[in-house]
């Protein structure tokens, strides 16, 4: 299979290309198909799989998609919660160059950088398409109403079984009280352990699961 038959915009067919990926990977094929027809997914997938790339082209395809139609309208629409900073920084890295054909249209920004307070809040304000965090720092962002998630409409928690395990519970909950009711959301594990079981009831209702 390709990366033709699975619906995505043109500029990201490019942006694929560019990065040398000519065929989708096992978890790719199945995600990318269920979270166009506005599914939640359980996939239960390793680093090393494309399981990144998985989410972040149905997310980017759908902020382009929002802005064809309300092209005034900006807001904040995607959240990825990651366990680590590091994770933070390259997820956010893997939205930036698969919308580098898309112009400044899709802008998504690394919560966890070591920036000001003052720094961030700025970057907040030019309201980014997409946030990536760790669960501590957007429950810190919200106790500060620095940050709102009113407007987010897709939720992706990637490495979900260690996010519980950094103990990040109490912040989830906080999180989970600040989104909307009825996001799209995208539970990755390696591992389908209790605690994801536990999340995955905290989101949304009904997944459809992919083990590959
Ligand atoms: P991940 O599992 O998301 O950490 O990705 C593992 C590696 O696979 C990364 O280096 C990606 O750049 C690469 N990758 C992701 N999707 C593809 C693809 N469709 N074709 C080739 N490489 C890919």
């Amino acid at each position: 299979s390709t990366f033709d038959s699975l619906n995505l915009d043109p500029r990201l067919l490019q942006a694929l290309a560019k990065s040398g990926y000519s065929e989708p990977t096992a978890v790719q094929a199945r995600v990318i198909p269920l979270a166009q027809e506005g599914k939640n997914v359980l996939a239960k997938s390793k680093t090393g799989s494309g399981k990144t790339a998985a989410y972040v082209l149905p997310c980017i395809q759908s902020i382009l998609l929002s802005k064809s139609h309300e092209s005034k309208t900006k807001n904040t629409s995607v959240l990825v919660l990651v366990p680590t900073r590091e994770l933070s920084d390259q997820v956010t890295r893997v939205f930036a160059s698969l919308s580098e054909s898309c112009g400044k249209e899709v802008r998504a920004l690394n919560l966890t950088q070591k920036v000001s307070e003052s720094a961030l809040t700025a970057k907040l304000n030019e309201t980014p398409d997409v946030i990536v965090s760790t669960p501590g720092k957007v429950a810190q962002l919200l106790a500060s109403s620095t940050l709102s998630l009113s407007s987010i409409q897709k939720l992706v928690i990637d490495e979900a079984d260690l996010v519980l395990s950094y103990g990040y519970e109490d912040d989830i909950e906080k999180i989970s009280k600040a989104i909307p009711s009825g996001v799209q959301t995208f539970l990755i594990s390696a591992t389908l352990t209790p605690e994801v079981d536990q999340l995955r009831n905290t989101f949304a209702q009904g997944y459809t699961v992919v083990d590959i």
